[in-house]
């Protein structure tokens, strides 16, 4: 006999922008367009999402069925966000920044039939298409007829709906996205969210000490909709009845501080490389408008951007997080008792990847996976849990052993909660037994005046196994000589973690996510070696 009294009803992705309709119909929903801009209501983009279940319904799609997305953040992307789930299918979005035979191979383990795709893409999913092993039917996120020959226009199957579709009342443990991880370390895995892990992480968005989204914010998601939900931004705004912009394609600093100035922008949230866009736009005298808080996080900010973004009046929240994690895994939010610490202070505590929030647990352990102490100082691998992290790889034969992820990374937590990253465990190097932190060597470089990246990894060495080798690239106007930077890291380190390799570089490479493409840059050493070798 049971005891419970209280009522069941699953949670699904779809009845946030029904409540979104409800109870903040009017707050608007605007997409740049380059040119211009397309201005909906949340109550437009409820209505029109209805619709085009509806059409894709009548179109043959059915619950079950997996259909791709190649596009930027804009409305009809999220119109497909929450049509696609609301017929109980789901949307598996992919990364335009990746090679079309990486993207074929995820369209065929995710067993997607379908693709819509932005206009300026069409050569892409058209390579997608010819590479994939089962047919994909395309249909162009266009504002009337499609470009691409074979695919058809998006608008179609809203104009030729039926009308509204009611939503499928799908099971909270079902499937409505998938993504694959970005491959920083290894080849990309597919991660299916379940309408549950999203929704409990779009609740956590919004609780005060979460991501603290609330409905006087206006949040711009410069972090993409392909990659990890746009940190759940498509869902927990709109469960906030906060604004959201969508940038489109236009993501460098100059566009972006324009429509953060046009359209009020409270909240935005990017990689640091985004930030530094921003920032090299905004100049030495930054005006950022309405902007109140700087959302940062898929990489580690250096503390000079930290720094600039706090002097500027902005309230940094950096945050830690993975595709396995739905994405948010950290918030950045300081202890109420540390927020009114002097500048300095809250700047060095923000530089860390920031402390849990309810429903997301973590542990450091050994290799040996031991508990290793939070006091701080004693790095450890990372494992996390909670109601928001994956438990087994899309079509993997297991999962996981006793419940806990291993998150690849290394880190330190303290007596608060205040979790460092050290590093990933793959980029640490051993040199002479000892390990160095990779990411530790480029927060240091990146405190040398002029350089604006830095990127560590290790060489093979004969005597010692492994030896760092560190590229820059210094800021524009600056030129850094290796040997300056070789003194400001001798200054700071013991000898033996100074790299003797300092390679001045224009670029580094980057990931299709923004981030310090450190597989390239590896291998490109390796050949550089190789060719030494035989030269
Ligand atoms: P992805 O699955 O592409 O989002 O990559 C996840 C990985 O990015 C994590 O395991 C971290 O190593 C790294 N990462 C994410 N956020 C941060 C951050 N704020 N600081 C340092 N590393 C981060």
């Amino acid at each position: 006999m049971t005891l419970a009294t209280m009522q069941w009803i699953d949670l699904r992705v779809g009845d946030i922008l029904t409540f979104a309709a409800e109870n903040h119909g009017d707050r608007e929903v605007v997409t740049s367009t380059g040119a211009g801009r397309v201005r909906r209501s949340y109550s437009d983009v409820y209505n029109r999402a209805r619709r085009l279940s509806g059409g894709l319904a009548a179109a043959g799609f059915k619950a079950g069925d997996r259909l791709a997305t190649l596009a930027w953040n804009h409305h009809r992307h999220l119109e497909l966000y929450y049509a696609i789930p609301g017929i109980g299918a789901a949307v598996h979005t992919l990364n335009p920044r990746m090679p079309a035979t990486d993207l074929a191979y995820m369209v065929d383990v995710a067993e997607d039939i379908a693709l819509f795709f932005d206009s300026d893409l069409a050569g892409l999913a058209q390579e997608i298409a010819a590479s994939c092993t089962r047919p994909l039917r395309l249909f162009e996120l266009s504002d009337a007829e499609a470009t691409l020959n074979g695919a058809m226009p998006f608008e179609a199957l809203i104009w030729d709906s039926p009308g509204p579709a009611d939503w499928v009342p799908v099971r909270e443990t079902d499937i409505f996205a998938i993504c694959f991880t970005s491959g920083t370390t290894g080849s990309p895995k597919g991660v299916a969210y379940t309408h549950r892990s999203s929704v409990l992480h779009a609740m956590a968005g919004c609780m005060t000490e979460g991501q603290r989204i609330g409905g006087e914010e206006t949040v711009l998601p410069v972090v993409p909709m392909f990659h990890a939900n746009a940190w759940g931004l498509a869902h927990s705004a709109p469960m906030a009845g906060a604004g959201l912009v969508l940038p489109g394609r236009w993501l460098d600093g100059p566009s972006l501080l324009n429509l953060i100035k046009g359209e009020q922008v409270s909240f935005v949230c990017g990689v640091p490389t985004v930030w530094q866009g921003i920032l090299d736009a905004a100049g030495e005298s930054p005006d950022f408008g309405s902007l109140k808080r700087a959302g940062i996080g898929g990489a580690a900010p250096s503390r000079a951007m930290l720094m600039q973004l706090e002097s500027a009046g902005l309230d940094v929240f950096h945050s830690w997080g993975m595709t396995e994690t739905n994405p948010s895994a950290g918030t950045g939010l300081l202890k109420s008792s540390h927020r009114d610490e002097p500048l300095e202070a809250r700047v060095d505590r923000k530089l860390g990847q920031g402390r849990p929030v309810f429903g997301l647990e973590r542990r450091i352990v050994s290799d040996c996976g031991d508990p290793v102490p939070r006091d701080g100082k004693t790095p450890g691998r990372l494992l996390v849990r909670g109601n928001w992290v994956v438990g087994r790889y899309l079509n993997a034969d297991a999962g996981l052993e006793d419940g806990w992820f291993d998150t690849g990374d290394i880190a330190t937590i303290d007596q608060d909660g205040y979790m460092v990253i050290v590093d990933r465990a793959k980029d640490l190097i051993k040199s002479g037994g000892e390990w160095i932190s990779s990411s530790d060597l480029e927060s240091r470089a990146l405190s040398v005046d002029g350089i604006l990246q830095a990127a560590a990894i290790a060489r093979p060495d004969e005597k010692w196994g492994e030896r760092p080798v560190l590229f820059v690239v210094c800021r524009p106007g600056f030129a850094v000589e290796t040997e300056q930077v070789k003194h400001a890291l001798a200054e700071q380190l013991p000898r033996w973690q100074v790299p003797e390799d300092i390679h001045v570089r224009d670029a580094l490479p980057l990931t299709a996510t923004g981030k310090t493409d450190k597989k390239r840059l590896r291998s490109e050493l390796l050949a550089l070696l190789a060719d030494r070798q035989f030269a």
